[in-house]
């Protein structure tokens, strides 16, 4: 699909937001803009930017239907400011299965396949509902577990063998481990392949990262990378080539920009930006998702034409300036997956009495000895040319800190 052919879509949508949304009305009398006069993918351009910030305070301003012609209610997960509320009316729904059954078929899924879930699918969480739905759009099985929980994981592999498991990379090595520990052996088990979900498994050169690495070292699995968001209500998904996240033209407008809001270049980094088609409760216009990501234009060896995003190098709210360094917490993490000792870390970033960034790697009391201090020293020192903090708790209490009960995802990265 190429943006001709997305813009009856766009049209449909700016008709819809220009009629039902009080924000963007509000936008569009205070910026004296015509819907009809933006009549290509080309011309969104002329409308300005939405913003986390504009969301988060005019956030039921968004919603274009009566509260009761919602479906279903969900929040973002919210890292560095409140959740936001999003509303899906019972077609954005049916947005989402179809969504998620493209992505699933995308990263090589069939009818035939059994997903194996392994993350939320309640506490206000959109994408294990949309992976429940879109399992049994495309016309296969799912098993859900949930996180956490290893004895019931390979319990319900054994049990009913799954192919594809659903899961935030970082929880497999903790899967492999207990599997070890257990003498379950892994290695002969029904799957064949992971949809990663939440964090990097590639470099920016599509290499894996350590993660990627420390998974496929010991597993002969496949590994797919998919980025995606609440507010996209889309999945950018792996095709088999591993050359990122392919786009769906059905669902979303992709524009990648440049601080000064100017479109990058061919493989180039860039914030990305999306302009959500077909959702009809809390429709988005050029909404600036924070996450940096190269783009790339060309088309994938698999033969799809559609854009494609490498993995997300940092979010621009999570740059951290470190003694005058620049760094992005995905690269702290690459550098603590590398260590086979590591089974448990979190990353905790502060200001110091100057209003600087700091850092402290927070990791299990048996790894403290002088000589660990001293490797990890000239890790980060040789990969990042900074070295940040170290402090030791006990295995029990960084797996309280990571694994609470009221979050959704594991915290890796904590902001006090
Ligand atoms: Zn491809």
């Amino acid at each position: 699909m190429s943006p001709e052919t997305q813009q009856p879509a766009l049209q449909q949508l700016l008709l819809h937001v220009s009629n039902y949304s009080n924000y963007y009305k509000r936008l569009f009398r205070e910026h004296n803009i015509h819907v009809d006069a933006i009549k290509t993918v080309a011309d969104l351009a002329q409308l300005p930017f939405t913003t986390k910030d504009d969301l988060a305070q005019y956030n039921d301003d968004f919603l274009c239907v009566p509260k009761s012609r919602i479906t279903d209610f969900v929040t973002t997960s919210g890292t560095l400011s409140d959740p936001v509320a999003f509303y899906l009316t019972d077609s954005d729904v049916e947005r989402l299965a179809t969504n998620e059954s493209e992505s699933f078929r995308c990263a090589g899924g069939s009818e035939n396949d059994i997903y194996q879930l392994m993350t939320t699918i309640d506490r206000r969480f959109m994408a294990g509902l949309a992976y429940w739905m879109g399992a049994r759009k495309m016309g296969a099985g799912m098993i859900r577990v949930g996180p956490g929980a290893p004895f019931l994981q390979w319990e319900s592999i054994q049990r009913f063998s799954p192919t594809v498991i659903i899961a935030i990379p970082s929880f497999i090595p903790r899967l492999i481990d207990y599997a070890v520990a257990n003498e379950i052996d892994f290695t002969a088990s029904s799957i064949q392949s992971i949809i990663c979900i939440g964090e990097p498994i590639r470099n920016p050169d599509f290499s894996l990262n350590e993660l990627g690495k420390r998974i496929t070292s010991q597993w002969d699995v496949k590994l797919y990378s998919t980025y995606a968001s609440t507010e996209m209500g889309a999945a950018f998904t792996e095709c088999g080539e591993g050359k990122g996240g392919h786009l769906n033209p059905d669902l979303l407008i992709l524009e990648v920009v440049d601080d000064e809001g100017n479109a990058v270049k061919d493989g180039e980094l860039g914030e990305v930006v999306v302009t959500t088609l077909g959702v009809e409760g809390m429709p988005l216009l050029r909404y600036k998702t924070g996450d940096l990501c190269n783009v790339y234009y060309e088309p994938c060896s698999c033969g799809r034409t559609s854009p494609r995003l490498g993995p997300v190098v940092g979010r621009k709210q999570q740059m951290i300036k470190f003694k005058g360094t620049t760094i992005f917490p995905p690269a702290l993490f690459d550098v603590l997956d590398a260590v086979k000792e590591i089974d448990l870390y979190q990353v905790v970033v502060s200001k110091n009495e100057f209003g600087n960034d700091e850092i402290t790697v927070v990791l299990p009391m048996q790894l403290q000895t002088s000589a660990f201090r001293e490797t990890m020293h000239s890790l980060f020192k040789s990969r990042l040319r900074v070295s940040p903090a170290l402090t030791f708790v006990t295995t029990e209490e960084l797996t309280f800190r990571i694994y609470k009960q009221e979050k959704r995802k594991p915290e890796k990265l904590i902001y006090i």
